[in-house]
């Protein structure tokens, strides 16, 4: 059997790097560092606090529609048990027991659903059609949570299997193109939430990371820079 002794570095703290540390400690190695320079012990990945990284963001957007690319729709499938586990595990632990600045009331992974904006008019891009035909094939209940704009079936299911607010996210992008705009209404998407403490626009500290704030800060810009090509919106429940 492999020794769990070893010292192990890791350089980079970024989602990869610490989901390396963390697998590795699951299979119990004991001795793992992680290294970055910069400072998120004291920062938290506040993109206000000059956290630049990739990893280091208000908010991710989470989807499993991936194209083709199967190997990474059936990853995002895992990594949404794990990540709905630990929405689990911090709402039913004691506030002094989490790692600050994590209060019981925080959500990882927001299931707010996510509107792909297809690039074409009238109909989906290939990709968007890829990723129905992958998941159909695939994945079929993950399949059943998306509605394809534009079809009357799909509308009437979204009717019958989802709660009232869901139609208004489906109609998100009618307005666009001249009405010709085409997509999908993911209802199994969502928003990870990256960073915690400062608000971005009143530089106030806050607990939560799910200020609604935070929330629209990056989906008006991804709505902002998404006319006119394929996009995923994150759609929270107050936009
Ligand atoms: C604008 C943008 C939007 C994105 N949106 C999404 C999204 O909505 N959903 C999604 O799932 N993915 C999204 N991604 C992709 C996702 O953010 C990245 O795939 C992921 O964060 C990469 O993580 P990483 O750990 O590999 O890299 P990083 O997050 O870049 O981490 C690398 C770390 O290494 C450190 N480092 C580098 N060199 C050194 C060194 N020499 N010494 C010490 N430390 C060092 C850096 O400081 C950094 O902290 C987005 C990416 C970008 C850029």
């Amino acid at each position: 059997m492999t020794s769990r002794e070893p010292e192990i570095i890791i350089v980079g703290a970024g989602v990869f790097g610490l989901s390396t540390a963390l697998w590795l400690a699951r299979d119990g190695y004991k001795n793992i560092t992680v290294f970055d320079r910069a400072d998120y012990d004291a920062r938290n990945y506040d993109p206000g606090y000059g956290c630049s990284a990739a990893s280091a963001d208000i908010n991710k957007i989470f989807r499993t529609a991936y194209g083709d690319q199967q190997h990474y729709q059936d990853l995002a499938i895992e990594a949404r048990d794990m990540w709905m586990s630990w929405n689990d595990q911090i709402a039913n632990t004691n506030e002094a027991d989490l790692a600050k600045p994590l209060m019981p009331r925080d959500r990882l992974l927001e299931e707010c659903g996510v509107f792909y904006l297809s690039s074409g008019e009238d109909k989906l891009d290939t990709h968007s059609q890829q990723s129905l035909n992958t998941l159909a094939q695939t994945a079929a209940s993950i399949r059943r949570q998306i509605y394809p704009k534009g079809d009357q079936l799909e509308e009437k299911r979204l009717a019958t299997e989802m709660a009232a607010k869901w139609n208004k996210k489906y109609h998100v992008a009618d307005k666009l193109a001249g009405g010709r705009s085409h997509g999908f209404l993911d209802t199994g998407g969502g928003i990870e939430y990256a960073y915690k403490v400062i608000d971005p626009f009143t530089g106030v500290k806050t607990g939560p990371f799910t200020g609604s704030r935070h929330r629209l800060a990056r989906t008006r810009s991804i709505y902002a820079n998404s006319v006119g090509s394929s996009s995923f919106w994150a759609i929270p429940e107050d936009d």
